[in-house]
C-alpha cells in the first residue's frame, strides 16, 4: 500500500486529487494521512469529499474515511468503468478541481463518457472554467485526447450554483508532446459581471488597455443577469502552440483596478520568462503527460505544486521527471519512462 504525507510540499488538496487519479490508472491503493495539512482549514471539504466519492464511483473502489474534515482516507481501486456521471459538489467548491482528479481515469478506459459537475465554475485558486476550455484541454487535444467542455450554468464563488457538462474520448494511442519554444503572442482580455454594476468590468478593461496596450477590438466587456453575483476578468495569450489564460476574481473591498492590476503583473510575468507554460498550466500538464510516458515542456521556475505532483507521480507511475534550470527565467520538464 502507498503511504502518502498530505502535509509535505505544497499540502494542499491536488496531494490528494493526483493520489485518487493515479490510483485509479495504476490499480494501486493508498492511504493518505494529514490531508490539506497546510491548508486553514485541513481535512475534506465537500469539494475533496465529492472528488473521492466521484473516484470511487468510477473506479468501483472501497474507502475508508471518506467523511467531512477527515485528514486520514484508505482507498483501494477496482475496475475502472466508463460511463454517464453526474457529480454535485453541493457548494460552491470547485468543478474543475473534482474533474482533476477523476480525469486520469476517464483516459485511460476504452469507451467515453460524460461527466456533469455541479458547483463552483470560477473559483479563485482552482482553474476557472475558461482556463479549462481555452488552456488545458486544447493541449490534451494535443496528445489525441478529445474533451469537450460545455458551461451550462456558471457558478462564481462564493454564491456557487453552476454547472458544467465533460464529454470525454481517450485516445487511441496517446501522442507525447513538446511545449518548449516560446513564439510571438497576441492578448485579449474579457471581464465579466454577474449581478454587479458593469462600470466594474469597464474599470479592469481600462487598466488592461493601458497597461497592456490593448486596443478596443482585444477587450470583450459582457454583462449577465441570470447568474451571480459574480466578477472575473480573464486575460488570453495567443501564441503558436497554445493560449495561456490568466483569471482576476473580484472580491469584495477590492477595487476593480487592483483585481486588473495584478492580473496584468502575472501576465507580463510570463511573457518576461519567455517560457511557453504558465504556473498553472504546468502542474496541470504533469499527470497527463506522464500517462503517455514521454514529453516534455518549458516553464518558469517549478512551483511547489509542480514540485510535490511531481513526487506524488513517482510514487504510483514508473517514470522519472528531469528539471532542468536553462537560464534565470526558464526551466525545461521532461518525463520519460
Ligand atoms: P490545491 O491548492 O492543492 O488545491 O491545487 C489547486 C490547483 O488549482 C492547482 O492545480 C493549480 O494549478 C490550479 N489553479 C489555481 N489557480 C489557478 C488559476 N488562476 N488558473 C488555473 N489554474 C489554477
Amino acid at each position: 500500500m502507498i503511504v502518502i504525507d498530505g502535509s509535505t510540499g505544497e499540502g494542499g488538496g491536488q496531494i490528494l486529487r493526483s493520489a485518487l487519479g493515479l490510483s485509479l490508472v495504476s490499480g494501486k491503493p493508498f492511504q493518505i494521512r494529514n490531508i490539506r495539512a497546510n491548508r486553514k482549514k485541513p481535512g475534506l471539504m465537500r469539494q475533496h469529499l465529492t472528488a473521492v466519492q466521484a473516484a470511487a464511483e468510477i473506479g468501483t473502489c472501497k474507502i475508508d474515511g471518506a467523511i467531512i474534515g477527515s485528514t486520514e482516507l484508505f482507498f483501494t481501486p477496482d475496475k475502472i468503468k466508463a460511463g454517464n456521471y453526474h457529480f454535485s459538489i453541493g457548494t460552491a467548491g470547485s468543478c474543475t478541481l473534482v474533474f482533476q482528479a477523476i480525469l486520469p481515469a476517464l483516459l485511460m478506459t476504452d469507451m467515453s463518457s460524460e461527466v456533469v459537475l455541479e458547483g463552483g465554475t470560477h473559483n479563485p485558486m482552482a482553474p476557472p472554467f475558461d482556463f479549462l476550455e481555452t488552456t488545458f484541454l486544447p493541449l490534451l487535444g494535443q496528445m489525441g485526447i478529445k474533451i469537450h467542455a460545455t458551461l451550462e450554468r456558471p457558478g462564481f464563488f462564493p454564491a456557487g450554483g453552476g454547472k458544467l457538462r465533460i464529454a470525454v474520448t481517450p485516445a487511441k494511442e496517446l501522442k507525447p508532446f513538446d511545449v518548449c519554444a516560446f513564439s510571438k503572442t497576441s492578448l485579449s482580455a474579457k471581464a465579466v459581471c454577474a449581478q454587479l454594476p458593469g462600470h466594474i468590468a469597464k474599470r479592469e478593461l481600462n487598466v488592461i488597455a493601458k497597461k497592456l496596450h490593448l486596443a478596443d477590438a482585444d477587450l470583450d466587456q459582457i454583462q449577465l443577469e441570470d447568474y451571480g453575483p459574480g466578477n472575473i476578468l480573464t486575460i488570453m495569450v495567443r501564441s503558436e502552440q497554445l493560449t495561456e489564460t490568466f483569471t482576476g476574481f473580484g472580491q469584495k473591498n477590492r477595487s476593480a483596478e487592483k483585481v486588473a492590476s495584478q492580473t496584468v503583473r502575472e501576465v507580463t510575468n510570463y511573457l518576461s520568462n519567455r517560457a511557453p507554460v504558465g504556473p498553472y498550466l504546468a502542474d496541470q500538464l504533469l499527470i497527463p503527460m506522464a500517462l503517455v510516458g514521454s514529453g516534455s515542456f518549458v516553464t518558469g521556475k517549478p512551483t511547489e505544486h509542480t514540485l510535490t505532483n511531481i513526487e506524488v507521480i513517482q510514487k504510483f507511475l514508473e517514470v522519472t521527471f528531469n528539471l532542468k534550470q536553462l537560464d534565470s527565467k526558464r526551466w525545461e520538464i521532461r518525463v520519460q519512462k
